[in-house]
């Protein structure tokens, strides 16, 4: 189906920098609203329910999958994360554009359903630097940074399936970089007309 509003999905092995990069963006750009997703992992220290997660049970998440609430769920590091319809389908019908940040088979599923969806892999610039950036954060324990090493080797395979890939090196240039594919996704013909309807009209442009 054709919204008017686009959809951005970003993925990235934990630690590269994708929620400081959309966090950024969301700052930047007041078209661009966050999807919500619902965990069940633990808030860390400064997260609010209904801000980076909802933050539910076990068996809430069963009660929504059950409901059909999702437009795609997965299990991630071994908790469950998934991206609800009201989360998206509302806003996007309504000519907003959406960002989500999930995983890789997230983002991969909401392309199956959304064909129009565009797909950014952010990655870091070495294995290095991400150990690095996972330490500096401090908002995970040791054991938990060792398995989120060990599935971004396989969470970084799946990059050739994107549409773009931003290497996070420097901060200012990513975000610069990730501004300018939503840019272009805006001057698309079929966004164009829609929104300057008046002026292909009057050019006579069909
Ligand atoms: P916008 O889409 O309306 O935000 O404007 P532009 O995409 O044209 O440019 C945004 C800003 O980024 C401008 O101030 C540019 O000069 C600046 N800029 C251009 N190239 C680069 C670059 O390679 N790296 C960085 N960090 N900034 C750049
Ligand atoms: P993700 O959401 O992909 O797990 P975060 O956005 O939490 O990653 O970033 C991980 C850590 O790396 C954070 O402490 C963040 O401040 C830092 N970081 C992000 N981008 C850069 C960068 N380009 N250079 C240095 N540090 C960065
Ligand atoms: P974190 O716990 O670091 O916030 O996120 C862990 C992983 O879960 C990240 O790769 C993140 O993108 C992914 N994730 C967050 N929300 C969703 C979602 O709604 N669906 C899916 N499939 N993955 C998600």
């Amino acid at each position: 189906m054709d919204y008017p509003g686009n959809l951005f999905v970003v993925a990235a092995p934990s630690g590269a920098g994708k929620s400081s990069l959309v966090k950024a963006l969301l700052e930047l750009d007041s078209r661009v609203q966050p999807s919500v997703s619902h965990t069940t992992r633990p808030p860390r220290g400064q997260e609010k329910h209904g801000r980076e997660y909802f933050f539910v049970s076990p068996q809430e998440f069963d009660a929504l999958v059950l409901a059909d609430g999702f437009v795609e769920w997965a299990f991630v590091h071994g908790q469950r994360y998934g991206t609800s319809k009201k989360a998206i389908e509302e806003r996007i019908a309504q000519g907003a554009d959406v960002i989500l940040e999930i995983d890789f088979q997230g983002a991969l599923s909401i392309k199956r359903i959304f064909a129009n969806a565009v797909l950014v892999f952010i990655l870091p610039p070495s294995w290095e630097e991400l150990r690095s950036r996972l330490e500096r954060r401090g908002e995970d324990a040791p054991d938990v940074i060792e398995l989120r090493l060990r599935n971004a080797a396989e969470e970084m395979k799946q990059a050739p399936e994107f549409d773009f890939v931003i290497i996070n090196e420097l901060f200012e240039r990513a975000l610069f970089d990730l501004k300018a594919i939503v840019h272009a996704q805006r001057l698309k013909f079929s966004a164009q007309r829609r929104a300057r309807a008046d002026t292909f009209k009057a050019l006579h442009i069909l």
